[in-house]
């Protein structure tokens, strides 16, 4: 059975299967590798997917979830047509999906997956992204961390040795890291990111700046419309990685509001952003302990990491211009793939190793008598530090003739637990003494999955204590079982329908978004298109009707790029 890997991106996913020494992608229903990680709930209350979810995001943006990955491991939820969801939820129907076009693509079950997180994924989130595996019916072999996957990609196919900083920069996310990669050795330094930057951050700010220029205008639209603005947002941003200029035009009520924008003035609109991905960018040389001159190339991969705006930007504070030498959309799934080689021992890549380390720093509590404060954090496991690692620490007792100690697991980086993340809890019996007499000494060991175990033994009475911190969720096992059924339940529309539904979404997008007889028009068409489907036409007949609307679109809604920079009508 076929181990496939996944790439599940907070825009778009990918999935690709190691063949025949290489990494092969795999297409979606309607023949492309990426799909939007994007699901919507329709009337009838199927479960909708990809580009058509997509369209809907304009149309129907209180029944669609797109980005839910930032939100991993929370407790947010999302009511889409009267369904509850949670982000794991989401990313199950996303991965199902994957893996229903891997068997398709193969002709065999696939039942296992690889899948990449970014770096900065807390155990929480790790956890919530193995459970939507589960979920959707794959057992996850390994999470690997995205900028490892980018930068065995970028080793694959250039063989360079070397030291790089790998930007990844996405649609919700940023991940920068240090690697190393000597002979078939590829060594994580260090890792920083931020889990909520990424190229929405963008669109937003961009959609706030088109608002400022027009006073009024936000306050006179609906939810519907405001996310066309931003949809027309991202894509004056997108036009803007092919053209120095470009327009920013929004119709309501008859009044067209319009905003040249030009790189220099996204740039001074994202100023804020690229503070951050400075801020973001030091830490991992930071951590890492090396100047920008010990850094040979800078590896920029994410749909952001196309905009000029951030190679400009990395160009000038690094003084030194990004490479992109692998598709940016492509290069974590193509790691990930190399990662399903490995473990499949292949000839072509068995060779390869590749050392990982823990993003976040491990730690447990103490107490400070002089300022009767029992928050302070100790950490164990530094972040950063290689893996697998195993490290103890010895704790004595605080108090006279205390029975017990407690033993607090908390991921973070602040002085007060308070603001860590707590992993678990074990509690230990130790011999009735005065302060400081009774000494329990904890050991934390972490291996190459981001599996956490925590052994805890007191030395005057021997007692061992062993606790594995897999997970930090609320579910039982219980719960699961019912989340999965419920999953199992949802209604998908058959995978033969995705291309005319696509389109159909896609043709009431267009509606909602033009006037007058340009309306009429896409009304029309699509009612040719509806009343094929609906009567159970020959396949023949659909195909025809098809066609037909596919060009319509392709003729009244095309991105302004092709319009306007193309040497197309406007
Ligand atoms: P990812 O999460 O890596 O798929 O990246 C998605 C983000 O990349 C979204 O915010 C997109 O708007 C952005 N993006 C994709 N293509 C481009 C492009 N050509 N120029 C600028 N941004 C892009």
């Amino acid at each position: 059975m076929a181990v496939i890997g996944v790439d599940l991106g907070t825009t778009n996913s990918l999935c690709c299967v190691w063949k025949d020494g290489g990494c092969v992608l795999i297409p979606n229903s309607l023949g492309e590798y990426l799909t939007p990680s994007v699901v919507s709930v329709d009337e009838k209350r199927e479960i909708l997917t990809g580009k058509a979810a997509r369209e809907r995001l304009v149309t129907r943006p209180q029944d669609t979830a797109a980005s839910f990955k930032q939100f991993m491991g929370t407790d947010k939820t999302y009511m889409l047509n009267r369904l509850r969801f949670h982000p794991e939820d989401l990313s199950a129907i996303i991965l199902r999906r994957l893996k229903e076009d891997a068997e398709l693509f193969l002709g065999e079950p696939v039942t296992e997956a690889v899948i990449s997180v970014p770096a900065y994924f807390n155990n929480n989130q790790r956890t919530m992204t193995k459970i939507a595996g589960e979920m959707a019916g794959l057992t996850v072999e390994r999470i690997i961390n995205e900028p490892s996957a980018a930068a065995l990609a970028y080793r694959h196919k250039t063989g360079a040795n070397g030291t790089y900083l790998v930007v990844d920069f996405g649609g919700g996310t940023l991940d920068i890291s240090v690697v190393e990669i000597f002979e078939n050795i590829v060594d994580i330094i260090a890792v920083a990111g931020d889990n909520h930057l990424g190229g929405d951050n963008i669109d937003q700010a961009l959609a706030e700046a088109f608002y400022k220029r027009h006073p009024g205008l936000k306050d006179k639209l609906s939810e519907t419309e405001k996310a066309s603005v931003l949809k027309m947002a991202e894509q004056s941003k997108i036009n803007l990685s092919f053209a120095e200029q470009t327009m920013m035009v929004y119709v309501h009520e008859g009044k067209t509001y319009e905003m040249v924008l030009t790189n220099q003035l996204l740039a001074d609109i994202c100023a804020p952003i690229l503070a951050k991905i400075k801020a973001v960018l030091l830490h991992a040389l930071k951590d890492s302990g090396r100047h920008i001159s010990a850094i040979d190339e800078i590896i920029l991969v994410g749909g952001s990491g196309k905009m000029p705006v951030i190679k400009e930007y990395l160009t000038y504070i690094t003084g030194k211009t990004p490479r992109n030498d692998i598709d940016p959309d492509k290069a974590i799934v193509l790691g990930v793939g190399i990662v399903t080689g490995i473990k499949a021992r292949d000839k072509h890549v068995q060779d390869l190793i590749m050392t990982d380390i823990c993003p976040f720093t491990l730690g447990t509590n103490i107490y400070d008598p002089a300022s009767n404060d029992a928050d302070i954090f100790s950490p164990i496991i530094e972040r950063n530090t290689s893996l697998p690692v195993s490290q103890a620490h010895t704790y004595t007792t605080v108090r006279d003739f205390q029975t017990q100690v407690v033993i607090n697991v908390y991921q973070g980086e602040s002085m007060s637990v308070k603001n860590n993340l707590l992993l678990g809890t074990i509690t230990m019996p130790v011999p009735s003494m005065p302060a400081g007499k009774a000494a329990v000494v904890v050991r934390f060991t972490y291996d190459i999955n981001g599996i956490l175990e925590v052994d805890v033994t007191c030395l005057q009475s021997g007692e061992h204590q062993s606790k594995l911190i897999v997970t930090n969720h609320n579910l039982s096992d219980s719960e699961l079982r019912e989340r999965r059924e419920i999953m199992s339940r949802l209604k998908t529309p058959p995978r033969e329908q995705d291309q005319n539904r696509f389109l159909l979404e896609r043709g009431a997008r267009l509606y909602e978004e033009s006037t007058g007889a340009l309306r009429e028009l896409v009304a029309y068409e699509m009612s040719l298109l509806s009343s094929v489907l609906e009567r159970n036409a020959h396949v023949s007949e659909i195909e025809m009707a098809r066609n037909r609307f596919m060009q319509f679109l392709n003729s009244v809604d095309r991105p302004d790029e092709e319009i306007y920079l193309q040497g197309g009508t406007p």
